[in-house]
């Protein structure tokens, strides 16, 4: 069956739309290092930005490198993050992450895919936010918002995750892969939200496929 996408030439007009409505799109977890970046993007699974902004600072003030965090006592890191979803799964997973850095990586975080993938809780999506993010390696990590509005707007037409991943890659140019990430998240929180998006006040409406269908 044929895809049902966009044409090539309507992407840089979504692109200049969203960056209308989201001249401030950017990473929305508070971090001051790669470190600190790793471990609120591990944090961030399954919970907001928000509620993972809320806990890190008396994480990072109490554990502020990977060496202190690495010593910490777990029912001292699950008190400080009780507040966020699978704090104690999250807990264990950051403590072992950082002692994994120490040991084997000189306590820096690593810039490698393959390398960001053997630490415990890093899956490809946070692999690929850290990638981005830290060290501005063009990637597009794809979350349950990256997903939905890249298909809705048709950017994509895929069935899962990966494929999107894919897709977006190839429909995209590698220089804007990492902004229009940021993009497609700010509009899936802000106005293209799971339920009732907000279409009527959408700037790419009469681009979107999913509006127009
Ligand atoms: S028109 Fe509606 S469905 Fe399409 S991108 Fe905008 S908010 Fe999402």
């Amino acid at each position: 069956m044929k895809k049902k996408i966009i044409d090539e030439n309507k992407i840089e007009d979504v692109m200049n739309m969203l960056l209308k409505m989201y001249p401030e799109a950017s990473c929305e977890l508070n971090h001051g290092s790669k470190f600190e970046l790793l471990i609120a993007v591990v944090l961030s699974a399954q919970t907001t930005d928000v509620s993972v902004n809320k806990v890190t600072p008396g994480l990072f003030k109490k554990y502020p490198g990977p060496q202190e965090l690495a010593e910490a006592n777990l029912s001292d890191v699950e008190s400080i993050i009780k507040k966020i979803g699978l704090y104690r799964t999250k807990s264990k997973n950051i403590i072992n992450l950082s002692k994994k850095l120490c040991e084997e990586f000189e306590c820096q975080v690593p810039d490698s895919y393959e390398e960001l993938i053997t630490l415990p809780g890093v899956g490809r999506k946070t692999a690929n936010v850290v990638l981005a993010e830290a060290f501005g390696i063009p990637r597009i990590a794809v979350d349950t918002h990256v997903f939905r509005v890249g298909n809705r707007i048709g950017l994509v037409d895929e069935k899962d995750v990966l494929g999107t991943e894919k897709a977006l890659m190839k429909r995209l140019p590698e220089n804007k892969w990492i902004i229009f990430h940021h993009l497609l998240i700010f509009h899936g929180r802000r106005c293209c939200t799971a339920r009732n998006p907000k279409c009527e006040t959408c700037l790419i409406k009469d681009i979107c496929l999913e509006y127009n269908k």
